[in-house]
């Protein structure tokens, strides 16, 4: 009989931003093969303390899914079928061709496309080669979705990417400002942790077009008109201004800026406010006397502010408020947003979209190009001073014919890119596609020439990097089926095969994390001097952590503490309490006036279109679809929900099919009629595509117009019809 024992080991969730760590129970039997049998909360992990949401908890089922891409497969044709190859020929032949595309078009031939569901150390691995080595300035993350805006805004009002606080804020906040984001569905534990300070005497103020279930909790409910925002924000601020509740002196002290304030909010009175977001005005008014009157507040957002033609500019606005009431850098006060995936903060520290480098650094700065170029042991001036404009614009050159290979890791554009169709013809159009995945049939590997196999959760050690900063080591505990490998194995074998030897030769992820911490930021403070891989195997480590002595939690930014980022002594003599890494030192108050979303409901197209996820799920189901525990909690499918006068307008019943059609093209969901949703706007969740049925693919509809600033696309509203099928 063989003998069994088993080991916890502590690792971290694959889903979603939280970063819950997670205790798996692992059975080995006599002849050492292991086995996960059971997965728990980890009580010691600061993001979770023991909970777990139920896609956490069902993550043992994640590595027994169906379809799993255990050998690489390569078409000779592109519609023809994929037949298995040896790794390695595998390998050698996508460096091969990759090779041929650099030699006959130049760098910007090729592009990948990467993702914030990769390790830390296969997201510097995969920017590493594009920047330093194929020296493309083609490389975009699906980042690019999800919290480019939230970047870009935090970047220019504060100086550099990512929260200032912690999650601990959320046990000291007084009040809670939940924006564009369904958090009790999407970012399940943290919100628990928030209505246990609601139950203590907090207020939750929620702002959504759609009544979710985070809104079900709300003290004040504020259905906003989809795109009006930045009037709110604004108005809100107005009467801020107008009760006297800003902190002049932390104004005076920490901000600039301030002084353009007061006449451009002037023409955010609330009754303009009432007009513009479709709210009653006493809900305004109350609104902004919680805020005022709260000792501390925070704010939490995600895609509802981030997906739209002004994103960075909403964050803008958010983070004024914070300012003006000085509601910021304090226990229980701060901007919180809250990250979809598990490691694009990770991913974002790595620079792995846009001009990105690593350590929170910019290809378009030239001592931080050549602190790079030092790193990685590359002549002065091979990275390059350019980048491209974002993930919509890569795959239009592609579709133009400009970008000839791409190259795929660990994300599925053809189910989640806004406006699909340019993706499509995209694929189609180029020379070369290799995707990179743990599961052979997707949505996207359907256009594929080369499947790499990768590594699932578990199967692969790897830094993970959630929204308070905090790392937490991924463990291998068993190993992946047939030749797969690691994405930061895969992406350095590449590499190789491609005649980069020499700076892709590594014999562990702990090597490559090695190589990556010393790429300190002493600007912003980004500080991973003090953690490895050994470290981090007896818990998390949140940076900044200049110190392997040093401690494990440091949850407040921008203190004045040369430990944060560089201590400032101004030029008077006086050391402040913050200091931000802005040019002067202090955050920054930028006026954003409210604009109109790109496109808007007009006779031919006069709905509103928003989408988002349900519980239970996750993106485009190449996972949590093939779990049978969640299958069952979630609904069962695809469908779009219509108000109920909008449906009786339509002659449309509960369940019936709905064409929905905009200038790109169109989907047909069931109905589901609800007053969830305001009159004339309907919801539709983006998880379900072709794998599921045809003209399922929400994102066959969806807007692709970008923010001028983060390159986001305009995902959560496009104009539509709506008609009976
Ligand atoms: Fe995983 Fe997020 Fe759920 Fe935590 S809240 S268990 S990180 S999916």
């Amino acid at each position: 009989e063989p003998e069994s024992e088993t080991e916890q080991v502590r690792t971290v969730c694959s889903y979603c931003g939280v970063g819950c760590g997670i205790v798996l129970e692992v059975a080995r039997d006599a002849v050492g093969r292991r086995a996960v049998v059971r997965v728990k909360g980890d009580k010691a992990h600061p993001a979770n303390e023991g909970r777990l949401c139920s896609k956490g908890a069902t993550s043992a089922e994640m590595l027994a899914i169906p379809g799993r891409l255990t050998r690489a497969l390569v078409r000779a044709e592109r519609d023809g079928e994929a037949t298995p190859t040896g790794l390695e020929a595998a390998v050698a032949e996508a460096g091969r061709r990759l090779r041929a595309v650099v030699d006959a078009h130049g760098p910007d031939a090729v592009a990948l496309y990467v993702s914030g569901q990769m390790s830390t150390e296969a997201q510097y691995l995969a920017n590493k080669l594009a920047k330093g080595y194929l020296r493309t300035s083609r490389i975009e993350s699906n980042s690019r979705l999800c919290m480019a805006s939230a970047g870009s805004g935090y970047k220019l009002s504060l100086g550099a990417d990512g929260p200032p606080g912690s999650y601990r804020d959320f046990d000291h906040a007084d009040l809670f400002l939940v924006i564009g984001s369904n958090m009790a569905d999407c970012h399940p534990v943290l919100f628990q942790r928030l209505l246990e300070r609601q139950r203590a005497g907090a207020r939750l103020i929620v702002v959504d077009p759609r009544r979710t279930a985070t809104a079900a909790r709300a003290d004040l409910f504020l259905q906003i008109r989809a795109g009006s925002d930045l009037a709110l924000l604004n108005g809100l601020l107005h009467l801020l201004v107008e009760r006297g509740e800003v902190d002049q002196e932390f104004i005076a002290e920490f901000t600039e800026g301030w002084e353009e304030m007061p006449e451009f909010l002037s023409h955010y009175p609330p009754a303009a406010v009432a007009e513009a977001t479709g709210l009653p005005e006493a809900d305004l008014r109350r609104a902004a006397e919680w805020i005022g009157g709260a000792g501390e507040w925070m704010s939490c957002w995600t895609m509802g502010l981030n997906q739209s033609t002004h994103g960075t500019w909403n964050t803008n606005a958010l983070i004024n408020l914070h300012l003006a009431t000085g509601a910021i850098c304090r226990p229980g006060s701060g901007p919180f947003s809250l990250t979809g995936q598990p490691n694009a903060m990770g991913g974002r520290e790595m620079g792995y979209m846009g001009p990105g480098l690593p350590g929170q650094r910019s290809a378009l700065d030239v001592e931080d190009r050549a602190f790079v170029e030092d790193l990685w042991g590359l002549p002065a001036g091979t990275l390059r001073a350019e980048s491209g404009r974002g993930a919509v614009e890569m795959f239009e050159r592609m579709a133009a014919g400009e970008i000839r290979a791409c190259w795929i890791i660990c994300t599925n554009p053809v189910a989640s890119m806004a406006n699909r169709g340019t993706v499509v013809e995209a694929l189609r159009a180029a020379e070369l596609v290799i995707t990179q995945d743990v599961v052979a049939d997707t949505e996207t590997n359907v256009y594929a020439d080369i499947l790499l196999p990768a590594a699932l959760w578990a199967e692969a050690e790897g830094v993970m990097v959630n929204s308070e900063r905090d790392l937490t080591l991924s463990r291998r505990v068993v190993d992946p089926p047939g030749e797969a490998l690691p994405d930061w194995q895969l992406i350095a074998k590449v590499a190789r095969a491609m005649g980069f030897t020499e700076g892709f030769e590594y014999g562990s992820a702990a090597e490559v994390f090695e190589e990556l911490s010393r790429a300190w930021n002493p600007r912003t403070g980004w500080d991973l001097r003090g953690v490895d891989h050994e470290r981090l195997r007896a818990g998390p480590v949140q940076w900044p952590s200049a110190d392997p002595g040093g401690p494990d939690r440091n949850p407040m930014r921008y203190l004045n503490d040369g430990v944060s980022q560089d201590a400032l002594v101004r030029r008077d003599g006086t050391r402040p309490r913050l200091v931000f890494p802005t040019a002067s030192g202090r955050a920054v108050f930028f006026p954003r006036p409210h604009l109109p979303a790109a496109e808007l409901p007009d006779d031919d197209y006069p709905f509103v279109l928003n989408t988002g996820r349900v519980r239970h799920q996750w993106h485009t189901l190449t996972r949590t679809g093939r779990i049978a525990r969640l299958n069952r909690l979630s609904d069962r499918g695809p469908f779009i929900e219509v108000h109920p006068q909008d449906a009786a307008a339509l002659g449309v019943g509960e369940g019936d099919g709905v064409e929905v059609t905009s200038r790109r093209g169109r989907v047909l969901l069931p109905a589901r009629i609800t007053d969830r949703v305001r009159r004339g706007e309907c919801f539709a969740p983006f998880h379900w595509n072709d794998l599921f049925g045809e003209h399922l693919a929400v994102n066959a509809v969806t807007s692709d117009a970008v923010d001028p600033i983060s390159y986001q696309p305009e995902l959560k509203l496009c104009a539509v019809a709506l008609t009976k099928a």
